[in-house]
């Protein structure tokens, strides 16, 4: 499959994904003299023989790529950089905050633990939170085996190769958004994702401080919606084509969910942990950094919109209209 457009053409790399997601997208695109990649799937043989035939299928090598431009730091969306950039040394450019994260810096490591540690207890996450912490399986650890070897660009223009870079923060706090103005595509990450909402994921701030990361995804939606984009190359699912119906409802759904989570606070439970295991049940346990990322991303979402407020008692939140 390609794409074509004015003097930009893009060749998708797309391996079916057994969960939720569908896929991993990842794409290879042609400029004049450069052949850049956006995004780098899974670190799996599947990802590595998808790249591999896409290659070929337009008559290149992997070494005929001169660039890697990521996203964010989400291991689906880097997986594969490690093995490209041992073959040929090709710069790989990222936001600078997912630098910290991508080369697993020893302090913001130890700060990132912490800050769940604390914010878990403070939602009311008692023992199972303290527990989920210190479990090493647990997506915050960030594995060292998930490291970055290379050096990564920070990229700190608004333009790059033809592109102009829009910070869309929100599913993760170093996204960015490659857009070509002439063809109106943008290449978003997770941003829009046809067949699912995508997961506004808490995280701290450089210093710490939690991020609204609700907020963020919000006004990212917002303004993607303002660039009149024609094409959203997505990093899950389909391509999207003419996506303004889906970002309008991907905004009016924020909404729509804000108001189930303010019906629960007027029941009287007013913890967000309490929310979580009304809300979701047994899978409270089971998918617990995702159902609190949510549940805690809708009460800063509704607390900056001044419709709920917080106090604190014997160190947990509680939340109340
Ligand atoms: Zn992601």
């Amino acid at each position: 499959m390609v794409l074509k457009k004015n003097n930009i053409e893009v060749y998708p790399v797309n391996v079916p994904a057994s969960n939720k997601l569908k896929s991993f997208n990842f794409f290879l695109v042609k400029q004049e003299n450069s052949l850049t990649l956006i995004d780098a799937g899974l670190n799996t043989d599947d990802c590595w023989n998808a790249l591999q035939k896409t290659l070929k299928d337009h008559d290149y090598i992997l070494t005929d790529i001169s660039g890697i431009y990521l996203t964010h730091h989400h291991t689906d969306h880097i997986g594969l950089v490690n093995r490209i950039v041992s073959t040929h040394d090709i710069p790989v450019y990222a936001h600078p905050y997912a630098k910290l994260v991508l080369k697993r810096d020893t302090q913001y490591i130890k700060m990132r633990v912490e800050f769940f540690r604390k914010l878990y207890q403070e939602m009311g996450c008692g023992e199972f939170g303290e527990k989920q912490v210190a479990d090493l399986r647990n997506p915050i650890i960030l594995g060292e085996n998930k490291k970055i070897h290379c050096e990564i660009q920070e990229i700190t223009n608004n333009h790059l190769f033809g592109f102009d870079i829009f910070e869309i923060p929100g599913h993760a706090p170093d996204q960015v958004a490659f857009y070509h103005k002439e063809c109106k595509w943008l290449f978003a990450g997770d941003l829009l994702i046809q067949h699912i909402p995508s997961n506004a994921m808490v995280e701290p701030d450089y210093d710490g401080t939690r991020t609204k990361t609700l907020v963020q995804q919000k006004l990212s939606l917002e303004k993607c919606l303002s660039l009149n984009v024609e094409i959203v190359f997505s990093g899950h699912g389909i391509i999207i084509e003419n996506p303004v119906d889906l970002l309008t409802e991907r905004i009016k759904e924020i909404d729509e969910k804000a108001n189930k989570y303010i019906n629960i606070i007027k029941s009287g439970i007013s913890t967000a942990s309490g929310i979580a295991q009304l809300r979701y049940k047994e899978k409270y346990e089971k998918q617990f950094f995702n159902i609190m990322s949510q549940i805690i991303g809708y009460l800063d979402y509704l607390e900056s919109q001044g419709k709920i407020n917080k106090e604190m008692e014997k160190g947990i939140w509680n939340y109340y209209l």
